[in-house]
């Protein structure tokens, strides 16, 4: 264990150069405290992580598209402190049954798909005639979707999505996967709802840099928490729990996820995001780079795309997304008891909490750490 919690001149210790460990190092950093910060990546930023690329030139997302939104103003001011974001909204398309509507489900969605001309309130009575009310308290993905939109927009736009995304049926997920998406009954085709929302104009990894830009913090890339000898104060550690513990408790399941590229010459698909509900096609999605930095795409000759498949996690991939089932959460509930009583670790961010957290999120937990340790630290008590 590389920790020498006596010293308290040795150095904190971040494991993960994400948004959460980037957040915590510059906390420590800019009251005084030394950082080592590791990455087992040849990158920083995480998941968020955006590059050139080389045959294109577009501003690609290695890790799937990332798209900034929050409700909170000190998370957007704070991102905007380290870079310049630049108006973005995010228009989602969906191609189901030989059709292409907008998503989130609004009212051009529910009038293209059912051939009518309604009115926002004689939409919504609609749906409510088609929604199941008997279910009204939704537990799983499939009752919050039956009593959402009823059967026919819930066959054609999650079902076949939903079974492909997950590997599993509707009916064992949990509701919460679904509150995600809001339902509207306006031509709102915004798929989030926050005030603040945008794109980094120089990629996110820029972004994750000027954070990490403090003579406190030493970034140490292609470095696994595994490889570390040296003791530090404390470590603030941001990958998998279930690793952390060598999966003594078992494994964490996640989803990861296969992107095969291709190029076109000029536009493939006219819009960023264009989702594939139907079962029958493999892929979930198809994402067009160059339309996340519309202010760069005039004049690109060359286009890049990424089909996107989900896929059970294998030891040797990216872990995406969480997927916690009834015996995952017992499973998780373990590790966290587990971490509540390891001394000199705390333990931070999407990974090693394993929760589906959006970017606005980790930044704010991240923040609101940083605050608590430095705070600590001041009144002489250790993190
Ligand atoms: P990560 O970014 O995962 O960083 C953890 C880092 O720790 C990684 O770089 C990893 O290499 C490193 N690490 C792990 N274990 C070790 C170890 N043992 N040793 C050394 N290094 C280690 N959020 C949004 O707000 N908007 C979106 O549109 C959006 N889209 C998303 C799309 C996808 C496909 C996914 C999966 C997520 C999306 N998110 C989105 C969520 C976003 O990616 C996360 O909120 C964010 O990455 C969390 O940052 P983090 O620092 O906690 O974790
Ligand atoms: N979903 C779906 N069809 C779609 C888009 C989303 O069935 O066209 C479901 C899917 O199960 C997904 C969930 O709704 O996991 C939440 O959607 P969101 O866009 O938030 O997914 P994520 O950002 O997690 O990819």
């Amino acid at each position: 264990m590389p920790l020498d919690a006596a010293n308290l001149n040795a150095r904190f210790c971040v494991v993960g150069a994400g948004f959460s460990g980037a957040i915590m190092a510059r906390g420590l950093a800019e009251a005084g405290m030394p950082v080592l910060v590791i990455d087992e990546r040849d990158h920083a930023a995480g998941n968020c992580h955006t590059e050139r690329d080389a045959a294109t030139g577009v501003m690609v997302h290695r890790y799937g598209p990332h798209i900034f939104h929050t409700g909170n103003r000190r998370v957007w001011d704070y991102v905007n402190s380290h870079g310049r974001m630049r108006p973005y909204v995010n228009r989602v398309k969906a191609t189901t049954g030989g059709a292409v509507y907008s998503l989130p489900i609004n009212l051009h969605t529910i009038n293209q798909f059912f051939g009518r001309t309604m009115g926002p309130a004689e939409a919504r009575a609609f749906i409510a005639a088609q929604a199941r009310a008997d279910i009204t308290d939704p537990q799983s993905f499939e009752e919050q979707a039956l009593s959402m939109v009823g059967e026919k927009l819930y066959r054609a736009f999650f079902h076949g999505y939903t079974r492909k995304q997950w590997g599993c049926e509707p009916a064992e997920l949990p509701a919460s996967i679904l509150k995600r998406l809001p339902l509207r009954f306006n031509y709102d085709d915004n798929y989030f709802a926050h005030p603040y929302q945008g794109m980094p104009q120089d990629g996110y990894s820029a972004i994750v840099a000027s954070i990490l830009d403090h003579p406190g913090i030493e970034l140490r890339l292609a470095c696994s928490f595994e490889d570390l000898e040296e003791g530090f104060r404390h470590i603030f550690y941001t990958g998998p729990i279930d690793r952390y513990f060598r999966h003594e408790q078992g494994h964490l399941p996640y989803r990861s996820l296969r992107f095969e590229r291709f190029e076109a010459q000029g536009d493939f698909q006219g819009t960023a995001v264009m989702n594939y509900c139907d079962e029958a096609v493999p892929h979930t999605r198809i994402a067009e780079h160059r339309h996340f930095a519309p202010w760069e795409a005039e004049g690109l000759e060359r286009t890049v795309c990424f089909r996107e498949y989900s896929q059970a996690c294998g030891r040797n991939d990216t872990p995406y997304y969480p997927v916690r089932l009834l015996a995952e959460r017992r499973t998780l509930s373990r590790y966290v008891e587990r971490a509540g009583s390891e001394a000199g670790v705390s333990f931070l961010g999407r990974l090693a909490t394993y929760r589906y957290i959006d970017m606005d999120v980790a930044i704010l937990e991240a923040l609101e750490a940083a605050d608590a340790t430095v705070a600590a630290l001041r009144e002489g008590r250790a993190p």
